[in-house]
């Protein structure tokens, strides 16, 4: 089920992979499946707009509508749901807090992740540290000339083109450097993991509506002490 896992201090993260699709409608049965591999007893998810709504969340079975979800609740799994934009895992292992984000094209465009990265220093966070997960990588993500265009102007930094020499933008590197614009420590795990590539991931650019999603979850322990 898990793809990569990783820890930061008290906090635990993990990429799962295709073995288990979190985009169907038995989505309390999957999450619970989640929830039980993780060792999680509680798990909030949002309901992904691509948009920039940063929310706090202290209970589980919420789903607001957002981007970003963070919490400061021990125990609290968050999970954030993809197929091909970039999955993010924030952590602030010395203030305890933890948050996951969806940022897509538009999500770059808006600043989603700057976003969340904002909220977390409102709250204290000092040393943040960021996992950029799999996601289709800048020689797959082809868009229509004047839409990359935007997308560069918006983050020079996601200028890119397809393997076959047309207009692109790489979502995942326009993330890196807002995250490093922002003095948080990159972890880009999924560098070199394209979703349309690799097949142990879902891809909506590879498998269209029939795509299922993977995720990002990241939780909260109790501190060492
Ligand atoms: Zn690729």
């Amino acid at each position: 089920m898990f793809l990569l896992r990783d820890a930061c201090g008290s906090i635990e993260l993990a990429f799962t992979d295709r073995s288990i699709d979190l985009s169907t409608a038995a989505v309390d049965d999957t999450l619970g499946e989640v929830a039980r591999a993780a060792g999680v007893d509680a798990l909030a998810t949002m309901h992904q707009v691509h948009g920039n709504d940063v929310v706090w969340v202290d209970i589980a079975g919420t789903q607001p509508k957002a981007d970003a979800l963070l919490t400061d609740v021990v125990g609290l799994g968050l999970l954030v749901r993809v197929a091909d934009c970039v999955p993010v895992v924030l952590a602030v292992p010395d203030e305890q807090l933890v948050g996951v984000v969806h940022s897509g094209r538009q999500g770059l465009v808006s600043g989603v992740v700057p976003g969340a990265v904002d909220a977390l220093r409102e709250r204290g966070a000092t040393r943040i540290e960021a996992w950029v997960g799999p996601r289709v990588c800048g020689h797959c993500y082809e868009l229509p000339a004047a839409m990359a265009a935007a997308v560069a102007d918006a983050v020079p930094e996601a200028r890119s083109t397809t393997s076959w020499g047309t207009p692109a933008a790489d979502i995942g590197a326009g993330v890196v450097a807002q995250l490093s614009a922002r003095e948080v420590v990159v972890h880009d795990v999924g560098a070199d993991l394209c979703t349309v590539e690799d097949e142990r991931l879902f891809s909506y650019r590879r498998e269209g509506d029939a795509s299922g999603r993977f995720a990002a979850f990241a939780v909260l322990r109790v501190a060492d002490e």
